[in-house]
């Protein structure tokens, strides 16, 4: 057997990246981890960890409102400092890191820091030294881009927003994906003047429509401008502001522009030709239910492989690949009815198939809805909805979908998601008592179907 240095070399220290890494090191294998950035990868240092922290900042405002129905007034009058929230949350995120860091040193995983490259399919480059290792594992993650429209390069992704030296009085947002209505809700939240332009009909492709309905009108309620059908086709830059030109001919003038208009693989510069990784049409490395690459000894994971881009997947997946490499017992992950946050204002949680999908997939399906006011707002005098819905099929009577708008939605479909993966029928959710008073009671207290 040839001697390597290691015996698994990981090439990024995101989500998948750092638990890769640990557990493997973890049954005794010779591991090192290499880092360009930062280590925590996207989800830590500029994703899911930043961008929690940014959603509850800006909640205060309406909650500061809503207190004065129950009987609260304020001293003054409350202000927002865009500069202090930026300093706390770099605190916590360099905080996180160095976790990240020792949880590594503590598993006995050699840290490499800067970019690595395969120089072959054994052999790994970071910053002039080499390595070997008998098995590579690739988490290299995504990265956000930027349009090809001209002056787009005016514009900043999700990882500069996390460091705006100001907080802009007018932020044009494009895209309509998650990351998209998040920071429409946050920075809507925070003060700033918020128009949202999109180049679909609705915000969230791929979710349920009734969520998707919902939203929009929680989107305009809230007083986020959306614009959809349209991009901007040009940006040019004047007196400090940015004066954007639309699609159908309008115009706006912002003082940034955040585009979140999808994310792609991180596979350029790596040297996966040369270590004979081969990609998918749409650029993401091509791997098989185990997690392996068309190279025998090589792995990839997480956002890098564009199977479900989300931080539980991408560490599932992870586990998976150490199950099967190093503990003996090969496991594929199992990428169905993984549950999803979005964590726009009010947030969604949603697990299964949204509606239109059952329908295509299922001969026939009874459709389950609840649209109400939640209780705190009875006092708060908000008129923000909550939503809910449940997909059943009519023949096995499982449940296929549960989604939710409203408060709480993603700590509720947690919950829920437990039972769908047990495969819940409705009747197990009739049979189940509801926790008075809550809004996620309604979920087992939906007795008539809407529609089928
Ligand atoms: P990453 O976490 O991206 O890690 C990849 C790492 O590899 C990075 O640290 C990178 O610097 C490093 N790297 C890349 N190339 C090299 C190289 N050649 N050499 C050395 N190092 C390299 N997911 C959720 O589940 N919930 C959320 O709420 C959520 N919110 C998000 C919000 C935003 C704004 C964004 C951008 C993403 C969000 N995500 C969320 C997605 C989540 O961050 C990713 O799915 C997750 O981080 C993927 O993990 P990963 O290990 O594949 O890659």
């Amino acid at each position: 057997m040839a001697d390597y240095d290691y015996d698994l070399f990981v090439i990024g220290a995101g989500s998948g990246g750092v638990r890769g890494a640990r557990m493997a090191a973890s049954t005794g294998a010779r591991v090192g981890i290499a880092e360009e950035y930062r280590y925590g990868g996207t989800c830590v240092i500029r994703g899911c960890v930043p961008k929690k922290l940014m959603v509850y900042a800006s909640h205060f405002g309406e909650d500061f409102e809503d207190a004065a129905g129950y009987g609260w007034s304020l001293p003054g009058e409350a202000s927002f400092d865009w500069k202090t929230l930026i300093a706390n949350k770099d605190r916590e995120i360099a905080r996180l890191e160095g976790i990240y860091r020792k949880l590594l040193t503590n598993a006995g995983v050699t840290m490499h820091d800067g970019r690595a490259r395969l120089i072959d399919n054994h052999t790994v480059e970071v910053a002039g030294d080499r390595f070997t290792a008998k098995t590579i594992l690739i988490a290299t993650g995504g990265a956000p881009s930027l349009p090809s429209e001209p002056g787009a390069e005016y514009g900043i992704t999700s990882n500069e927003i996390f460091h705006l030296e100001e907080q802009p009085k007018h932020i044009v947002i494009a895209g309509g994906g998650y990351i998209a209505v998040e920071f429409a809700g946050i920075m809507k939240g925070l003060g700033s003047e918020v128009t949202l332009i999109y180049r679909g009909d609705k915000v969230l492709r791929g979710f349920d429509e009734t969520l998707r309905d919902g939203l929009m009108e929680e989107l305009a309620n809230k007083g986020v401008r959306v614009i959809t059908e349209q991009i901007i086709s040009r940006t040019e830059r004047s007196e400090g502001r940015l004066s954007l030109t639309l699609s159908k001919g309008g115009t706006l003038v912002a003082d940034q522009v955040l585009y979140a208009i999808g994310r792609r693989p991180n596979t350029n510069g790596i040297g996966l030709e040369d270590a004979g990784v081969e990609l998918t049409d749409s650029g993401a490395i091509k791997v098989d239910a185990y997690s392996r690459t068309t190279q025998d000894n090589i792995y990839a994971l997480g956002d890098v492989t564009d199977r479900v881009n989300l931080t539980p997947v991408a560490i599932a997946e992870a586990m998976a690949f150490v199950d099967t490499v190093y503990r003996g017992k090969p496991r594929a992950m199992d990428h169905k009815l993984v549950p999803m946050a979005v964590f726009s204002q009010p947030p969604i949680g949603s697990v299964g198939l949204p509606e239109a999908e059952a329908r295509k997939t299922h001969e026939a399906v009874e459709i389950y809805r609840s649209s109400f006011r939640p209780m705190k707002h009875t006092l708060s005098g908000r008129q923000e909805k909550a939503i809910m819905k449940l997909i059943v099929d009519k023949a096995s009577r499982k449940i296929l979908g549960a989604h939710m708008l409203g408060a709480d939605a993603p700590e509720i479909i947690q919950g829920i998601a437990i039972a769908l993966k047990m495969g819940a029928t409705k009747e197990d959710f009739d049979a189940t008592v509801g926790i008075h008073p809550t809004a996620a009671e309604e979920f087992v207290t939906m007795r008539e179907p809407v529609s089928d």
